[in-house]
């Protein structure tokens, strides 16, 4: 039987509104269906393949690290995952990893952290602000910091308090960590599944102020943004903060699930032996592939050729939004995480992505009417002029 796509609606549960797309291989920053068809992707698997598509150096590791083994549980010393931890602390600030499978472990793991600080500090201090619009995660924990309308959160939670201020509002925050007595703050640099919404340097930096005055913890969700998503390797590099714990996981596995947080060396002694853990993470094919990534990144130039490839792009998406004015109300974003905010119809959105998928584009749509762009640093100057060439041959046909 070939129709894979009624295979995959008779046996696999409907929780993803799914492009009917059979994917067979990938190339770089190209996806090539069963049928041969080839797309540029500009989605990565959301914003996890930050290398492009069996990069040969991704292939190579991946390769050696499977001749060496693939499990080895955390009982005992897993060479990758020392060193990339290593890289991970030289690259951010003194401290200590925590390694998980996923973001959303990730975000369990600093309620945990936040939970065992709360205990040591006995100052009251109890729970934790997000902002509004923000995804951390669709676990039983992490789903309580996640504020969106179109994730379902009528589940049972566990019982610690959440706050939520609306990004951009400082005095809002103030009240709430001086009436609440929070013990930690999380944000994401730039808000993505809720809208591609990059916070202002000046309002990060007073947030982190903040949290220094009050005593509360600063934690920063770089799950998407990290990983030299946004032109630094973690998008708070392009502010004067220090955080306390920074998240990380969908761009360091080369594709492979990987995530973790990295912790302040003041605070990396709150987990012990026996107060968290997991059976796989991290897996040592991940944790070589981690490192396989950030080689590629830091030593061969990736990231920096990646910040000007974004620069191109969105430089062309500005140009583009002042002859389409009419349909684009405004381009925002950060490096190779960009929103394309429609002044359209939800329905001619979808449209609009189905147009572009059927001549050989992939585009996310996000919060109904934005199009969000997550293009692999690796995309080349051809593959932007194709998109934004196409993009404005289907904005024409749109606005006939
Ligand atoms: C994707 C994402 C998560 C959740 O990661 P999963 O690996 O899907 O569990 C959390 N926070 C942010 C900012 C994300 O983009």
């Amino acid at each position: 039987m070939a129709d894979w796509t009624h295979r995959n609606r008779e046996v696999i549960m409907n929780t993803y509104g799914r492009l009917p797309l059979v994917i067979d291989r990938g190339e770089g920053a190209t996806l090539i269906d069963e049928n041969g068809k080839r797309y540029v992707d500009f989605i990565t698997g959301l914003a996890v393949n930050i290398v492009g598509h069996s990069h040969p150096k991704i292939v190579q590791t991946l390769c050696e690290q499977g001749e060496k083994f693939l499990h080895i549980s955390n009982l005992y010393v897993n060479k990758p995952a020392v060193e990339l931890a290593e890289r991970l602390v030289a690259a951010t600030f003194p401290g200590k990893v925590f390694y998980t499978n996923s973001g959303a472990e990730a975000t369990e793991a600093v309620i945990k952290l936040v939970h065992k600080w709360t205990k040591e500090q006995k100052t009251g201090q109890d729970g934790i602000v997000v902002l509004e619009k923000s995804f951390h995660g669709r676990t039983l924990g992490a789903l309580k910091l996640t504020r969106q309308p179109g994730v379902y959160q009528d589940f049972p939670v566990s019982n610690f308090p959440v706050y939520d201020v609306a990004p951009h509002d400082l005095a809002a925050l103030e009240q709430v960590l001086k009436e609440k007595k929070p013990a930690a703050l999380l944000m994401e640099p730039v808000l993505g599944s809720g809208g591609v919404v990059p916070l202002d340097s000046d309002y990060v930096e007073q947030a982190a102020k903040l949290c220094q005055q009050y005593g509360v913890l600063f934690c920063m969700d770089e799950i998407q943004t990290g990983i030299g998503r946004t032109g630094k390797l973690f998008a708070y590099q392009h502010t004067s903060v220090n955080p306390d714990v920074v998240l990380f996981a969908k761009g360091i596995g080369g594709g492979l699930p990987l995530g973790g947080i990295i912790v302040k060396a003041e605070h990396a002694e709150l987990f012990k032996p026996g107060d968290h853990g997991t059976t796989f993470a991290p897996s040592p094919l991940s944790a070589a592939l981690g490192n396989t990534v950030l080689e590629l990144l830091i030593d061969d130039g990736v990231l920096d050729a990646g910040a000007n490839a974004a620069e191109k792009l969105q430089n062309g998406l500005q140009e583009l939004q002042k002859e389409y004015a009419g349909c684009i109300e405004s381009i925002r974003g950060l490096g190779m995480m960009i929103g394309i905010v429609m002044n359209l119809e939800p329905v001619k959105v979808k449209e609009i992505q189905q147009t572009l998928l059927e001549r050989g584009m992939l585009v996310d749509v996000t919060q109904q009417t934005i199009i969000r762009l997550l293009p692999p640093l690796i995309v080349s100057d051809e593959q932007i002029e194709f998109f934004l060439a196409l993009f404005t041959e289907v904005l024409s046909e749109v606005s006939e």
